[in-house]
């Protein structure tokens, strides 16, 4: 069995990804875009990964809004539709390229999409024309494929973006992306029988003709959440019960059964929940953090995911240990 893990947007939050590729350990991790490949600018995957997770999983991801383009095409040229392994245990997955599962099926990666900031952003540097998705980009004959992973998704599917974004900013594009009318062709080509995606930082589950698709929420808010993983889907596979797996940031009930049962490090925690012990570690160690209140459950987000794996690597904490010591104080 080959378990498969496939999670929403990235954006070069390595910290967080590295708490859940631990806690599940999938064989392979494919993720939907916005991955976070800003070479130069941000820290690539597999420097700011621990070894504990490049050993365990290997990391797969297409194309988003926002990557640097210009790297990604000169690994993969326009038309060669060819998987690349662009870093040890990363792979890109280019628009039009086709990856088999171990059980046969067949995925079809079409990414890319419209940055609605593009205009605050720096041309050639933040933002590149390239991340539309064109007809061009894909084979002339589209090939039958069982799952599609793309960034955005078809028109099609008739979900709005935007529909409950709470905030607007005048310079911000709301014009229709021309990446959703590429991917209706894709889903009238290919059929597939399942389609996942992510893009629009939620989690929509629904169904279109034959076609059942699941965009997947953004990984920074889902660890926090009480009721679950959004950002997550299982392609094969699943999580069983890995209590012995170190875990950093954790969706919030998976917290007690781990201190109960295995020691490890916590980043992402309900706050009324997370040892001083730790809090203090965290802050003599300079890591940096800061609350957050998603869905009403704050929890600490490392904003330097190198130091904060920095410090994590250094120390094994007792989570028990950590729990007496409270006890014991009236505070
Ligand atoms: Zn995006
Ligand atoms: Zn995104």
């Amino acid at each position: 069995m080959c378990n498969i893990l496939v999670i929403g947007d990235t954006h070069g939050e390595w910290g967080y990804l590295a708490s859940l590729l631990l806690y599940y350990q999938p064989d392979i991790c494919l993720v939907t875009g916005d991955f976070g490949w800003w070479p130069g600018l941000g820290e690539l995957p597999h420097l700011a990964l621990p070894r504990e997770v490049m050993q365990h999983t290997q990391i797969h991801f297409l194309d988003g809004n926002h990557e640097n383009h210009q790297s990604l095409l000169a690994a993969a040229p326009r038309g060669s539709f060819t998987s690349q392994e662009i870093a040890p245990n990363i792979v890109y997955h280019p628009r039009g390229s086709l990856m088999q599962l171990p059980d046969g099926r067949r995925v079809f990666f079409a990414g890319g999409a419209k940055s609605i900031d593009w205009k605050q952003r720096i041309r050639g540097k933040t933002w590149f024309p390239e991340e539309i998705l064109r007809p061009s980009h894909l084979p002339k004959e589209l090939p039958q494929a069982d799952i599609v992973l793309s960034h955005t998704i078809p028109s099609a599917f008739k979900v709005e973006k935007y529909a409950d974004w709470g905030f607007f900013d005048v310079r911000y594009d709301f014009s229709p992306d021309k990446s959703q009318e590429t991917l209706n062709q894709v889903l009238q080509a290919c059929k597939p029988q399942l389609w996942l995606a992510g893009h629009y930082h939620r989690r929509i589950d629904g169904h279109f003709a034959a076609t059942e698709y699941h965009v997947l929420d953004m990984l920074y808010g889902g660890l926090c959440r009480p009721e679950g993983l959004p950002c997550t889907f299982w392609l094969s596979g699943g999580p069983g019960i890995q209590r012995q797996s170190p875990g950093w940031a954790l969706p919030h009930q998976a917290f007690i059964p781990l201190v109960e049962n295995a020691s490890g490090l916590y980043a992402c925690a309900d706050m009324r929940e997370l040892p001083w012990d730790l809090a203090r570690l965290f802050a003599k160690r300079r890591t940096m953090y800061r609350t957050q209140k998603v869905d009403g459950i704050k929890g600490l987000v490392p904003r330097e995911a190198d130091s904060f794996l920095n410090c994590l690597c250094r120390f094994h904490w007792d989570p028990l240990a950590a729990l007496g010591d409270r006890k014991r104080d009236p505070t």
